[in-house]
């Protein structure tokens, strides 16, 4: 296992998890992440990318919400669980995410080159 992939399964570890709001998905868009998230994404061709950018939503957005839950990257996993990236419906976990972990993740986002989803 790389430095990354362990820093990865640490990561999703650690951020707390909270029930979103039954069927929202306002918080998806476009979103970036690092190449080794995203190797383990299902492929979508470009027609399927570029059909999402042009609606400014994520390929990955089903009709019964996010299709890859289980492997979305960090960035969707933190959304909701620190002040600076608050749900808008209110939702949040019980305990928020560490200030020290956000800085950890922030820093591993600044340090991949971050490819769009
Ligand atoms: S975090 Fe908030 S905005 Fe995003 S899907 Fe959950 S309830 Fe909706
Ligand atoms: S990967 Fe899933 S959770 Fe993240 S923006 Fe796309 S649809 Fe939403």
């Amino acid at each position: 296992m790389t430095g990354n992939s362990k820093k990865i399964r640490f990561f999703r570890k650690h951020i707390p998890a909270f029930e979103c709001l039954v069927g929202c998905h306002d918080c998806c868009g476009p979103v970036t992440t690092s190449p080794e998230e995203m190797a383990r994404l299902p492929v979508k061709s470009i027609a399927e990318h570029d059909a999402a950018l042009a609606e400014l939503n994520c390929p990955y957005l089903g009709k019964n919400g996010c299709e890859v839950y289980a492997e979305r990257p960090l960035i969707c996993r933190l959304f909701g669980t620190t002040p600076m990236l608050a749900c808008p419906q209110g939702r949040r976990p019980e305990v928020m995410t560490d200030s020290d972990l956000e800085q950890q993740i922030e820093l591993y986002m600044m340090s991949t080159r971050q490819v769009l989803v």
